[in-house]
């Protein structure tokens, strides 16, 4: 593994956990392990939702993390003044939480879900929600997608994709012109990954195959064609402490210090076609 997958530049061996190698690019930072899609299609089975695979485990009747309505109403507001809103999420996972929000919050918008798991799409089907199973790359549904939706989101879920670029370029095939897409991700830049080293947590490979810097996020969307690109140094912590403590400020001193193990990433199709 010689170059990064986001720039095309030289990596270099960042470190070493679960087996895995983690190699570095020398110009944007972006952490990438050596996998391939095909080599991860089968991981997503059961016992990774109960907890055995990696550093996470989700039950059906899981509720959303506090921070996650905030952070999905912030998204909304950017793209939806009305109704008939199309959303579409990105590996919900097996309990969807968000779904079931949008489900009880937002009725009237139209929401879907692609979702790599088997197990966890057949369960979202049970449930009643629309799903497209596998890769977001997949041709099939990018066609029944293609220029249909407002918002297109995914929380903890692009570090999971070992092909960003296939995966942005989806992403923007299937937004109306105009429309966002927003996902939460880690920052392998920030002081909490430098100073955690090996233990930081968010280094789970081969669940997280992908490790985003602000550089590396901007580099892949903007070469995707997307016209505005946000990065917000701060994840669903802190926007979780936000809401607990009220503290003025706490989201853009969190974003100005660089501290954060997580992201918050907004992409904007341009109206215009490129
Ligand atoms: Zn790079």
């Amino acid at each position: 593994m010689k170059s990064c997958r986001i720039c095309s530049a030289p990596v270099r061996l960042y470190l070493t956990k679960h087996g895995y190698e983690i190699f570095r690019c020398t110009a944007c930072g972006f952490g990438q392990i050596n996998v391939t899609a095909h080599d991860i299609e089968d991981f997503y089975d059961q016992s990774y939702f109960q907890g055995e695979k990696a550093h996470f485990q989700q039950g059906l009747e899981t509720e959303p993390h506090p921070a996650l309505p905030f952070w999905l109403e912030h998204n909304l507001d950017r793209v939806c003044p009305s109704n008939g809103v199309q959303v579409l999420e990105i590996g919900p996972g097996l309990g969807g939480p968000l779904a079931g929000y949008m489900r009880k919050t937002h009725p009237e918008m139209d929401y879907a879900a692609i979702e790599i798991s088997g197990y966890a799409a057949e369960n979202l089907r049970r449930r009643g929600f629309r799903v497209f199973e596998g890769r977001v790359t997949h041709p099939a549904t990018i066609e029944s997608c293609f220029e249909r939706y407002d918002l297109i989101f995914g929380t903890e879920v692009i570090e999971h994709d070992p092909e960003p670029h296939p995966f942005a370029q989806a992403v923007y095939k299937m937004l109306k012109p105009g429309g966002c897409a927003a996902f939460t991700t880690g920052n392998i830049d920030g002081w909490m990954a430098r100073w955690s080293g090996q233990k930081w947590y968010y280094l789970d490979p081969p669940a997280h195959v992908s490790y985003y810097t602000p550089s590396a996020v901007k580099i892949l969307f903007g070469a995707e064609g997307f016209s505005t690109i946000q990065v917000r140094r701060y994840g669903l912590s802190y926007i979780n402490l936000k809401l607990k403590t009220h503290l003025p400020g706490i989201l853009l001193a969190t974003h100005l210090s660089n501290i954060s193990t997580g992201m918050s990433i907004l992409a904007r199709r341009g109206q215009q076609e490129n």
